[in-house]
């Protein structure tokens, strides 16, 4: 990577991860399995359960280590037995990550709105899409940017319905709705250690439950579906998803900042709109009440009568070598979506995802940026409205 740059969200490494990194070679456990895998899946578990424990941790809480993030919402897929036509709701402004595995199944997915509070699923809007599709087989819910959705309402809308909630809590990990960590919502949760995540294994997921025998289940088809026999003997297709003994050595080491991680995010947050709170055209993403965000990325959206644009913004802060992103594009935006439902509460195709697309910007928070940095991007963006 580049040294001078101002990176989005890059990685931070602490130093422990060599030590795990060098176990696994010590033992030559170089292998999609091994004590780092077993170790980082229940040390996950157990840093989700020490801050205050859920209903779902009294019945214990399992987890399975991927190649992705991705992989995980494949696989919990699965675990809902989600067939060919089944429509399963997912948040529209999130990334193509989030809906790409309903279509690995065959799934139809039908798109919700976000609300203004929290830019997450709206509630209402996913009331309606029940009125609409009675027979919706699961709902994927995003926590966006690391701010919790509202995640009691939306898993007791899923209940009403008997639909199995997945919790993808790519972006979220470490966050917390009323006390309460993100990604043990709902039956399933799903994490990514991307490299761009609050925490990496450069790249990897984790799927968790409170149900053991699906966890095994998917451990299961994620090594390639081998039922118990020395030969090789298979029932059902597999995939080759499991976390490698390697990165899993990264991730323990991560998980050891992760805390650390989340107090630098939240003061990039804090910083930025601080500095900026005398700009009437800025609003940044939302925290609602009862949320604790991870504050994964600081986001600014600008009102529509603003002279600046967010493309503006941009352009200049990449001139300055400076990495800064737009808000996801709406999964019912993208062409390869293009025939999908999207239900909103708004009178508008674009929705309230697709204003808060169009007028967004993500601003660099990376963990790694110095005051100094944070100082140089207010500047660049406070000179915008005349105020260097
Ligand atoms: C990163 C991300 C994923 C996918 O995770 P990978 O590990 O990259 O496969 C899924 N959903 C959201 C919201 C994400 O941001």
């Amino acid at each position: 990577m580049e040294k001078n740059r101002i990176y989005l969200s890059s990685p931070t490494m602490n130093g422990l991860e060599q030590q795990y990194i060098q176990e696994a070679f010590d033992t030559n456990w170089i292998a999609p399995l091994g004590p780092n895998v077993n170790e980082f899946e229940k040390e996950f578990v157990s840093y989700l359960a020490s801050k205050e424990p859920t209903e779902s941790f009294e019945n214990g809480l399992y987890s399975t280590a991927l190649v992705s993030g991705t992989a995980a919402i494949h696989l919990a897929l699965k675990a809902v037995g989600i067939k060919k036509g089944d429509v399963v709701f997912c948040s529209s402004l999130t990334f193509a990550a989030s809906c790409n595995p309903i279509v690995y199944e065959g799934g139809v997915p039908v798109f919700i709105d976000s609300e203004e509070d929290s830019w997450n699923m709206d509630p209402k809007a996913l009331r309606k899409a029940f009125k609409k599709y009675p027979n919706a087989k699961a709902v994927i819910v995003v926590n966006l940017y690391g701010t919790p959705a509202k995640l009691d309402e939306i898993a007791s809308i899923c209940s009403e319905h008997n639909v199995v909630l997945i919790e993808d809590a790519a972006e979220s990990l470490g966050a917390r709705y009323k006390g309460i960590q993100t990604g043990t919502f709902g039956k399933y949760g799903i994490f990514s250690f991307n490299g761009n995540k609050i925490i990496t294994t450069s790249g990897g997921g984790m799927l968790i439950s409170d149900d053991q025998s699906m966890i095994d289940k998917a451990r299961f088809w994620a090594t390639q579906a081998r039922e118990i026999a020395s030969h090789y003997e298979h029932k059902e297709i597999g995939y080759n998803y499991r976390m490698s003994n390697v990165l899993a050595g990264i991730g323990r080491g991560q998980l050891k900042s992760l805390d650390e991680f989340i107090e630098r995010k939240k003061k990039i947050y804090y910083t930025n709109k601080e500095a900026l709170k005398d700009i009437e055209d800025i609003r940044f993403n939302p925290i609602p009440e009862d949320c604790q965000p991870n504050y994964w990325l600081t986001c600014i959206t600008l009102k529509d009568t603003s002279k600046v644009k967010p493309i503006d913004i941009l352009i200049t802060l990449e001139n300055n070598n400076i990495e800064a992103r737009p808000i996801w594009k709406p999964m019912h935006m993208q062409p390869v979506f293009a025939d999908c439902d999207f239900i909103s509460m708004v009178d508008d195709p674009k929705g309230i995802s697709g204003k808060i697309f169009e007028c967004g910007v993500c601003l660099p928070s990376d963990i790694k940026n110095t005051d100094e940095d944070m100082e140089r991007i207010i500047r660049i963006v406070k000179g915008f409205w005349g105020s260097r």
